[in-house]
């Protein structure tokens, strides 16, 4: 027994007796009010509550159905909600018919470059900025980010451009300055499975871009997400950024296959990362494209006005002026698989 489903006309008692119950036999309950009905999902070790218990439930005042379901991720899972879920971030929907943008520099350098990046990009349609002002790099002597100085960095610009922020963080000790600035938190794919880092955001409200591993199956991904959302945050969007194969050509191989599969196996936002993915400015594009016709949500690229001088992942940047022409290019792609951009 996983899911509980009410009847379109159960009443709050009922949903009171339902909760009090799971509570008592040491379960939580999450809760998701549809437009007909609200579904109660089960969160705990679903796999001890026995036939008669189950039948117990399926027997309370407003129940109409106990579902079973046979993925490890639940709440995150199609069965759950067959719906796509959207996430309203400032004037902005990501998952629904919008493709939605993220574009910016790797890391936050200094308020003039970040500013001019981002008007740059908005002026080609992108809706959000990102940089990231703790980065996770793989030598402990690469520069490691501003910190909350690159946080004050975005902040401002948002404040100038109307733009979300979106910015990564890597230790659950820095969430209280990260919910001060950040619209959507990152996830990066070095911390995918940090599981107290998953916690901590999953006990906050605020969207969180979720980055699939280096090495991660697209399950554990889920159970990532699912870290995040038994925590009571069901606002994740899932982020293909590329996996390690034995391919050396490319730094990373882009998972194209997981766009379709994850929009089958989950009711969640997909985003697709083509700048980590490839990790070569001149196939980011290609890949963009790619992407929007697998059925992405949404896009997150690599700008810079300065590849040759960025801080981190210049090689993998696109200047502005060809940003504004993949642009262009995605929405001829967008309105072919009838979505708009
Ligand atoms: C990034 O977005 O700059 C980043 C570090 O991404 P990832 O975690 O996917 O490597
Ligand atoms: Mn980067």
């Amino acid at each position: 027994m996983d899911i509980i489903v009410l009847k379109p006309g159960a009443s709050a008692s009922d949903l009171r007796q339902i909760i009090k119950k799971l509570e008592h036999r040491g379960f939580r309950a999450n809760i998701s009010k549809g437009t007909e009905r609200t579904v109660v999902g089960v969160i705990g070790d679903t796999t001890k509550i026995t036939e008669d218990e189950s039948n117990a439930f399926a027997s309370m005042s407003g129940v109409e159905k106990i579902h079973r379901i046979t993925q490890p991720f639940k709440l995150a899972s199609r069965d759950f909600r067959s719906n796509d879920t959207s996430i309203r971030i400032g004037k902005h929907t990501i998952g629904g018919r919008k493709i939605q943008v993220m574009a910016g520099p790797c890391a936050v350098e200094d308020l003039p470059t970040l500013l001019h990046i981002a008007k740059e990009v908005k002026k080609a349609g992108a809706a959000f900025v990102r940089g990231g002002a703790f980065k996770p790099r793989t030598s402990p002597y690469s520069f490691q980010g501003l910190g909350e100085e690159g946080l004050k960095i975005l902040a401002e610009v948002r404040r100038q451009t109307g733009m979300p922020v979106v910015t990564e963080l890597m230790d659950p000790r820095d969430i209280d300055v990260i919910l001060k600035y950040a619209d959507v938190i990152q996830i990066g794919a070095r911390n995918m499975q940090n599981f107290r880092l998953l916690q901590e955001v999953g006990s906050h409200d605020k969207p969180v871009l979720l980055k699939r591993g280096l090495s991660a199956t697209i399950k554990e991904l889920l159970m990532a997400a699912e870290y995040i959302m038994s925590q009571g945050n069901n606002k994740v969007i899932l982020c293909e950024r590329g996996i390690r194969t034995f391919e050396t050509a490319t730094r990373n191989t882009l998972d194209l296959n997981a766009i379709p599969v994850l929009k089958k196996l989950t009711h969640l936002p997909v985003l697709v990362d083509p700048s980590h993915g490839v990790g070569r400015w001149d196939l980011v594009a290609p890949m963009a494209r790619a992407a929007v016709a697998a059925g992405a949500d949404a896009l997150m690229i690599e700008v810079h006005s300065k590849p040759e001088e960025a801080e981190s992942d210049g090689e993998q940047s696109l200047k502005p002026g060809k940003f504004s022409a993949l642009m262009k290019e995605l929405r001829a792609v967008a309105k072919a698989v009838g979505r708009t951009i």
